[in-house]
């Protein structure tokens, strides 16, 4: 399957071996490599990427949520047009960033006050500092496995990535035991200023998490005078909109949430927000508020782009039609894996496909997929590439507005024939 993928793709190779004489491994952002090398695409519309070497694939990663519109929805392609003829970056208060933050507390009633960034890293970044300085307290409860940006990633239950000055405290996901454990602790006791979690761990392998499991850590947080951060920059997109937090009932959500991906119609974005009074260190009329800077902050493409993609695309109609269609997707490629080694997880519109080591009954934590066979995960990749479809090599899948019935019944059939022609090697 390597040797075809080679033999088809010979311009990407080339734009890829170009690039390694000034990026590392040719690369500037780590997840998109793969052996032997990435395609290289020069174009989109739609659902569909088209590649340098001249081949056509339906795209089912999404920009790894970011991508909920597609490629080139014309509102938003239009909104991001006429804002350029009204020059870029005026360095000033401007309409859209009160509009946009305005539309977002429709979806998501627990944020009072929010703030923009440029990415979901920075969001996480300034929500943890914000919980450090509202409880005036240092250690964060994470997550194995769990992924809250560069700068945030406990893989294997391992801070690894870069390590940013963070005191963690690592739990086990749907664990709450594990996080019992932890703050009860005498040294860690009086010192939690937050517990950060994603509400269907993403990166990690799209591991939903149990209702009970939320629901405990509410009580957790309460009982160590903590504040609960939910990362939702992925799945602020489930049900109509509102995130996975949407299902619970106020008084279990969030103190903090963050978001990004999509939100901002598909340019670099990031947002922190939450209860007004962790808020309220950022409200520069106080004489002894927090600095919160960033020149692109509200850069008005981004806030034209966002605003417009909320008012007038991914309505709370379309985001639950967009969901439902997710799960159904999911319960067709699970009944495919149904009794073999894959095995899919997700949430609404999310999924990720796995291959276990042996058959299990459900994934819980990275502990159930820790073991994964990435040749299995390879050769689905190299497959589905060849039939024109594109994923990414570890499975993930965020479906789009963009992706019709016939889209994703192909890429279901194509699924199905996967497992057919592997049935031997998937137990
Ligand atoms: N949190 C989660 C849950 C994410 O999935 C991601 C991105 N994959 C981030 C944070 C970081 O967002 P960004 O890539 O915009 O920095």
């Amino acid at each position: 399957a390597e040797q075809r993928f080679i033999a088809r793709n010979p311009k990407s190779k080339a734009i890829y071996e170009k690039a390694t004489e000034s990026l590392p491994g040719g690369n500037t952002r780590s997840v998109l490599f793969y052996e032997p090398f990435p395609l290289s695409i020069t174009s989109a519309n739609g659902a569909t990427l088209h590649s340098a070497d001249g081949h056509a694939y339906t795209d089912l990663l999404g920009e790894y949520t970011a991508g909920v519109y597609g490629h080139s929805d014309p509102v938003i392609a239009q909104a991001i047009i006429e804002t350029t003829k009204k020059g870029l970056n005026f360095g000033s208060h401007h309409e859209d960033e009160g509009r946009l933050a305005g539309l977002i507390k429709q979806r998501f009633p627990s944020i009072e006050l929010m703030r923009f960034t440029n990415s979901g890293t920075e969001a996480n970044l300034m929500a943890l500092a914000a919980a450090k300085i509202a409880t005036g307290k240092k250690k964060i409860v994470v997550f194995a496995n769990g992924y809250h940006g560069g700068t945030f990633l406990f893989a294997g239950g391992k801070s690894s990535s870069i390590n940013v000055p963070h005191e963690y405290l690592i739990a086990t996901y749907n664990d709450l035991e594990s996080v019992y454990e932890l703050i009860r602790k005498p040294e860690n006791k009086e010192n939690v200023a937050a517990i950060i979690v994603e509400p269907m761990m993403g990166s990690g392998g799209c591991i939903p998490a149990d209702r009970r499991f939320l629901e405990g850590l509410r009580k957790a947080a309460d009982e160590s005078k903590a504040v609960l951060i939910y990362d939702e920059v992925m799945t602020s997109r489930s049900h109509s909109g509102g995130g996975i937090q949407s299902q619970l009932p106020m008084e279990l959500r969030p103190d903090l949430t963050s978001l990004g991906k999509y939100i901002g119609g598909g340019m670099s974005f990031g947002a922190f927000g939450g209860k007004r009074s962790i808020m309220d260190i950022f409200d520069p009329r106080h004489p002894d508020s927090i600095k919160h800077a960033g020149t692109f902050n509200n850069n008005v493409l981004t806030m034209a782009a966002g605003r417009v993609g909320l008012e007038q695309v991914f309505t709370p109609y379309r985001a639950q039609q967009l969901h439902a269609t997710g799960d159904k997707l999911r319960q067709r490629l699970q009944d495919i894996g149904r009794g073999t080694l894959m095995k899919v997880t997700g949430v609404g519109s999310i999924m990720g496909i796995h291959f276990t080591r042996t058959v299990l009954e459900d994934i819980k934590s990275h502990k159930d997929i820790v073991d994964s066979d990435a040749t299995l995960s390879n050769l689905l990749h190299l497959f589905l590439l060849d039939r024109g479809f594109y994923i990414a090599r570890r499975g993930f899948i965020a479906l789009s507005l963009a992706l019709t019935e016939s889209d994703l019944d192909g890429f279901a059939k194509t699924v199905q024939d996967f497992v057919t022609e592997h049935r031997q090697i998937l137990g």
